[in-house]
C-alpha cells in the first residue's frame, strides 16, 4: 500500500513516506479515525482474516495512519518492520510480554527507566519471570549476571537521568553469541543521532511521546526491529489491544518531518547550556554526552553523532536546593516530560525516580541536587539566563 519513496537521503525519505488509503489525492495524509473497514465481499472478509490478502480490518489490528508512522520510523531507524502502541512504556511491556516466558529470565542496565524497573521488579515475577541488573558503567560485570534462561537484554543509552552510554556494538555482540535479545530504548537519542538496530540490536523502541513528537501534545510508542521478533509483538498486541490511536499518529507522522532539524536544534542548545553551567560555582557537577569531561566522551563521540537535547546537573546544597531551584525558575517549564520545544526541568529523586528506595536511586546514580534539563528550542541564551537567575535566586 505504500510506494518506495524518492530521495537518497534519509530525512528526505522520511518526509516523502506515504501510506496510500486508497485512491486519495491529499498531499498531506488524512487522518483515519475510524474503528473498522468495509469488505468488499464474504470472500474478501476471509481472505484478509486468513492474511491471504492484505489490507485493513479494524483498527486494533492496524490502520493507515498508524501504517504510515510506522514506515517513517522504520526509514529512520532503518528497521525492516515496526509495531505502534499507545505509549512508551507499552513498547516495552509488550515486547516482554509477547516474548517471555514463565522462568525465563531478563538482564537490565540498572539505570533504566523507572516504570521499566517496576516492570521487572512488580510484575515480571508474579509470572515466574526474574531479573538482574548490571552498572552500565562497568559494562565488563555483564557477564556475571548471564543465565542459562536469560531470554532479552534491555539497555538505554543515554540512560536517564545520569546519561550513561554503552558501547551498544559490543553489547549487541555479546548478547548475538547467547542467543540474548538485545532491546534498546533509544528515547534520549532518537534515530537521528544512534541508529541502534544498525549496531546490531534486535529491538529499538521509543517513546514517541519525547522527541519524536516534539511539542508536547501526546502519548504514544513504537518497537522496532527484526522481522520474526516483531510478526510474534504484533501477534501478542494484535489480542491484548495497546494500539495507536490514529489521531496520534497522523499527528507524529506529522513531526517526524521536523524530527532531524529538531534534535540539531536541541543539541546545540544542549551543548551551549552544558558548556556554560560547566564552570558555575554553584553547580556541582555537570553531564553531557559530548562534553569533554564525561566519563565515556570517546564512546559517546564514536556512538552520537550529536549529544542529544538532554543536561543533567547537580546544584550545591542538595535535594532542598534542588526543590528551590525549581521554584525560582521563571521562563522553563517544572514539568514531567522531556522532547519538548519548550524547556523543562525536572528533579528524578522526587518525581520519576520517587518510587527506588535511597539506595536504588544511589546505585543508579541520581543525586538528591540532580536536575534533569530538557532543553527546548527557546534562544538558548534566554534559558541561560532563566537557570542563571534560579541558581542564584535559590543560593
Ligand atoms: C518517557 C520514557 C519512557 C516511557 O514512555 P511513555 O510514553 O511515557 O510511556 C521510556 N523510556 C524513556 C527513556 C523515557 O524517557
Amino acid at each position: 500500500m505504500s510506494k518506495r519513496p524518492r530521495g537518497k537521503d534519509v530525512t528526505t525519505k522520511v518526509i516523502r513516506t506515504q501510506v496510500s488509503g486508497g485512491d486519495q489525492r491529499e498531499h498531506a495524509q488524512p487522518i483515519y479515525l475510524t474503528s473498522s473497514f468495509l469488505f468488499d465481499s464474504a470472500e474478501h472478509a476471509r481472505a484478509l482474516f486468513a492474511g491471504d490478502k492484505e489490507g485493513n480490518i479494524y483498527s486494533r489490528y492496524g490502520n493507515p495512519s498508524v501504517d504510515e508512522f510506522v514506515e517513517r520510523m522504520c526509514v529512520l531507524e532503518g528497521t525492516p518492520d515496526g509495531v505502534a502502541v499507545a505509549s512508551g512504556m507499552s513498547a516495552i511491556f509488550t515486547p516482554l510480554g509477547a516474548l517471555l516466558n514463565s522462568g525465563d529470565h531478563v538482564l537490565a542496565a540498572r539505570s533504566v527507566f523507572g516504570s521499566t524497573h517496576q516492570i521487572m521488579t512488580r510484575i515480571l515475577p508474579r509470572w515466574g519471570i526474574d531479573h538482574s541488573y548490571f552498572d552500565i558503567g562497568r559494562p565488563e560485570s555483564i557477564g556475571d549476571h548471564v543465565r542459562p534462561s536469560t531470554r532479552i537484554c534491555i539497555i538505554e543509552s543515554p540512560s536517564n537521568p545520569a546519561l550513561d552510554v554503552i558501547d551498544i556494538e559490543w553489547l549487541s555482540a555479546f548478547c548475538r553469541e547467547r542467543e540474548i535479545i538485545l532491546l534498546v530504548d533509544n528515547v534520549f537519542a532518537t534515530p537521528i543521532i544512534q541508529a541502534p538496530y544498525s549496531l546490531g540490536a534486535d529491538l529499538v523502541m521509543h517513546s514517541a511521546t519525547k522527541y519524536i513528537d516534539g511539542h508536547g501534545r501526546g502519548i504514544g510508542g513504537i518497537v522496532l526491529g527484526r522481522k520474526p521478533l516483531i510478526e510474534e509483538i504484533r501477534l501478542f498486541a494484535r489480542h491484548t489491544g495497546p494500539a495507536m490511536s490514529p489521531f496520534n499518529a497522523w499527528m507524529f507522522s506529522r513531526s517526524l518531518e521536523t524530527l532531524s532539524v529538531r534534535v540539531e536544534a536541541h543539541s546545540e542548545r544542549a551543548l551551549a547550556l552544558a558548556e556554560h553551567l560547566e564552570s558555575h560555582p554553584e553547580v556541582e557537577l555537570v553531564r553531557y554526552p559530548h562534553l569533554p569531561s564525561h566519563p565515556q566522551y570517546d564512546l559517546a563521540r564514536r556512538q552520537m553523532c550529536m549529544g542529544g537535547g538532554i543536561v543533567t546537573l547537580v546544584v550545591r546544597g542538595g535535594a532542598e536546593r534542588g526543590s528551590r531551584f525549581l521554584d525560582s525558575l521563571e521562563l522553563v517549564s517544572h514539568s514531567a516530560n522531556l522532547g519538548d520545544t519548550r524547556s523543562i526541568a525536572t528533579h528524578p529523586a522526587s518525581t520519576t525516580h520517587s518510587s527506588l528506595t535511597d539506595e536504588e536511586r544511589e546505585a543508579v546514580g541520581i543525586l538528591p541536587g540532580m536536575i534533569r534539563i530538557s532543553v527546548g528550542l527557546e534562544a538558548v541564551a534566554d534559558v541561560i539566563e532563566d537557570i542563571d537567575q534560579a541558581l542564584t535566586a535559590s543560593a
